[in-house]
């Protein structure tokens, strides 16, 4: 199992706590990330990351393309519904490849404790 963890700025702190809180589950995984969410995780949790570009450097992309490869299993992606971000064509673009592909895609945190709790099963 290889799972995304990627967090806007104003949401990280919730993709912080998320990951401390489920540590043992999400431990039994491969994770990876967008450079500063991936900075932060590995900073904050016992959890060991892969960090990717951050994500408006073309991070969301290069997990795009773990998708498009069928190397990514689940994303985990608290996009901040608030705030235009700059590379929003990237957002845009991830979220399709995940459609595409039928990767399992959490934007808020009730659906991330629903995947997760589904994954458990
Ligand atoms: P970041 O990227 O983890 O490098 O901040 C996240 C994003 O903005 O997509």
């Amino acid at each position: 199992m290889r799972i995304a963890l990627i967090a806007h700025d104003d949401m990280k702190d919730d993709l912080v706590e998320f990951a401390q809180r489920h540590a043992d589950r999400l431990g039994n995984a491969d994770l990876i990330a967008t450079g500063t969410t991936g900075g932060r995780l590995n900073e904050e949790t016992d959890l060991e990351v892969e960090r990717m570009a951050s994500g408006p450097y073309g991070g969301d992309m290069m997990i795009g393309a773990e998708v498009a490869k069928d190397d990514c299993d689940v994303v985990f992606f608290l996009r901040d519904p608030l705030e235009a971000q700059p590379h929003e064509p990237d957002v845009m673009a991830l979220l399709r490849i995940c459609d595409v592909h039928d990767i399992p895609l959490a934007t808020n945190l009730t659906s991330a404790h629903a995947i997760l709790d589904s994954l458990a099963e």
